[in-house]
């Protein structure tokens, strides 16, 4: 777009100095006026053709591409991580690490729990009841949590709050309806009736290859072939950011394999690289966590993209998994997108990129396509994290740790989150399911913003400083110029007032639409 912008000023400039320069010289030597047309003529061609080479460029810009096309071909991914590059991601790895095991995802917890404490389908007494203890739960429950008695009485108390929030959703179902009905939308998606891409049926050595038709895959020229094209189709296929890493078997979840079930399962053979793609929420929205957010928009995208990989792939005569939100995963996601060089894990737990900071929601697609594999980037993160905490001050039950330095979880330094806390907040928000969540600790990280030319500026020079003496600042500015709400205000009356980060956007206000008695 710069390089048309000039092009055509130097066209133009030069189209309206050779008339003047061709009028003073051929004049001035008494030369037929036929030269000076000549000159004229010379000058609107250049013009011309100025013009068209700045409107062939503007058109080949990604600048001209609009709605989510804007981040076709990576059009998204702007930030140049180059110079940030490094040979093992920011999280630290010890002697005694380990792969994750399935008991260890809280989602997995809590919907063991939802099985245990509903009817059976033929009738008679639920398996489990909280009256029970703890020593009734199967395992790996019960061991998971008689190591973890705080957890325990932390998941009980959020399934308690759980049959509350379904009590009083009544009181505030009309002042949320757009946002409810909305966010319903895109959950729609991913009932089971309707599930993209499909819940495995088999083993990945079946279900991984069912749309393999080819006798032999189709050879790609090298693996730096196989990425560049994988990356270009993945944005085609509406992802904003695209990184390909070699699969860490500690990501991969011992004890449970989704089409298979429970057990001790190698990770395997043909999950050898992983694609990470991740999509942002749509920015007005995210900025009105928590009671107006949702995380169904970017999940309903995410997954629509791993059902198209998975299957391109497969096509392509190679085995592929699409692993996506909300829990259709066989791996955990934010340290598979650090490997592959999007970002670094934030105190809260999350991946934060350069682009999106907090806003991208990840799925990865596994499979045995040799791929040249991207590095891990450092742009800053970890050492802003440990000044920074604005994560940990506005969430409401304190479940982001608020140290200076990261603990150690399976044989990893990162900051731990008390899972369990923050699931309680999830079943206390004014919604209509906790599946709508909170998501406070996205919306207020610094580095979630949209992309304009301030925050360009601060990315680029906080990210290049050594000293650490603009990260200071940039924070100071963020938390004596930004006002927040308390976390408590978060909360429904009585204990909060339903705040929000930002105001929400005019089309998630229901009485700006509708004909409604506000009574809030
Ligand atoms: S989502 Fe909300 S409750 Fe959970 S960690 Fe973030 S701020 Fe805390
Ligand atoms: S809010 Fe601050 S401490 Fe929390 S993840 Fe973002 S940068 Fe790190």
């Amino acid at each position: 777009m710069k390089k048309g912008l000039c092009l055509t000023v130097c066209f133009l400039i030069t189209g309206s100095i050779l008339p003047g320069l061709a009028d003073t010289a051929f004049a001035f030597d008494g030369i037929s006026r036929s030269f000076l047309k000549a000159g004229s003529l010379l000058a609107a061609v250049l013009g011309i053709v100025g013009i068209s080479i700045a409107g062939f460029l503007a058109g080949k810009s990604y600048d001209s591409y609009t709605g989510w096309e804007r981040f076709t071909h990576g059009a998204g991914q702007f930030f140049n991580r180059e110079p940030f590059q490094k040979d093992s991601p920011t999280y630290e790895k010890t002697d005694q690490h380990e792969r994750l095991h399935h008991v260890d995802n809280l989602i997995a917890r809590i919907k063991s729990f939802a099985m245990l404490m509903a009817p059976p389908p033929g009738g008679g007494e639920p398996k489990w009841s909280p009256d029970m203890g703890v020593e009734a739960l199967p395992e790996p429950l019960k061991t998971y949590y008689l190591k973890d008695t705080a957890a325990y009485s932390q998941t009980l108390k959020a399934l308690q709050l759980m049959q509350k929030q379904k009590e009083d959703w009544s009181k505030w179902e009309t002042q949320f309806a757009i946002a409810d009905y909305w966010s319903k939308a895109f959950g729609s998606l991913f009932e089971a009736a309707i599930l993209y891409p499909e819940d495995p049926k088999g083993s990945p050595e079946e279900w991984d290859f069912r749309f393999i038709h080819r006798k032999s895959p189709l050879r790609f020229k090298s693996p730096a072939h196989a990425s560049k094209l994988i990356k270009k189709i993945t944005h085609t296929f509406g992802a904003t950011l695209v990184g390909v890493t070699k699969l860490n078997p500690d990501w991969v979840y011992q004890g449970h394999l989704r089409g298979v079930g429970t057990g001790d399962y190698e990770v395997p053979k043909h999950w050898e690289y992983a694609i990470v793609f991740a999509t942002p929420h749509e920015w007005d929205m995210f900025y009105s966590n928590a009671v107006y957010g949702t995380s169904f928009d970017a999940y309903s995208r995410e997954r629509i993209i791993g059902t198209r990989l998975e299957n391109f792939i497969q096509q392509l005569g190679y085995p592929a998994r699409a692993h996506v939100p909300p829990m259709h995963y066989d791996l955990i996601t934010p340290p598979i997108a650090v490997d592959a060089g999007l970002g670094e894990q934030g105190r809260m737990g999350m991946l934060i990129t350069p682009e999106l900071g907090a806003n991208a929601r990840l799925a990865v697609v596994t499979t045995n396509i040799p791929m040249e594999v991207d590095k891990p980037i450092d742009f800053g993160v970890k050492e802003f994290c440990k000044k920074c905490k604005i994560c940990a001050e506005r969430c409401v039950t304190g479940a982001i740790s608020h140290a200076d330095e990261p603990n150690i979880e399976f044989g990893y330094k990162r900051w731990r989150i008390k899972c369990e806390l923050c699931f309680q907040v999830w079943c206390s928000m004014a919604t209509s399911e906790p599946g709508r969540g909170c998501r406070v600790c996205l919306a207020v990280c610094p580095y979630s913003r949209k992309n304009n030319w301030l925050h360009t500026l601060s990315r680029h020079i906080d990210s290049r400083d050594p000293t650490g003496i603009s990260s200071s600042m940039l924070l100071w500015m963020q938390k004596k110029i930004f006002k927040y709400p308390e976390a408590r205000d978060f909360m429904p009356p009585p204990e909060g007032s339903n705040a929000t980060y930002h105001k929400p956007p005019d089309w998630l206000v229901t009485e700006e639409w509708f004909d409604v008695d506000k009574t809030w």
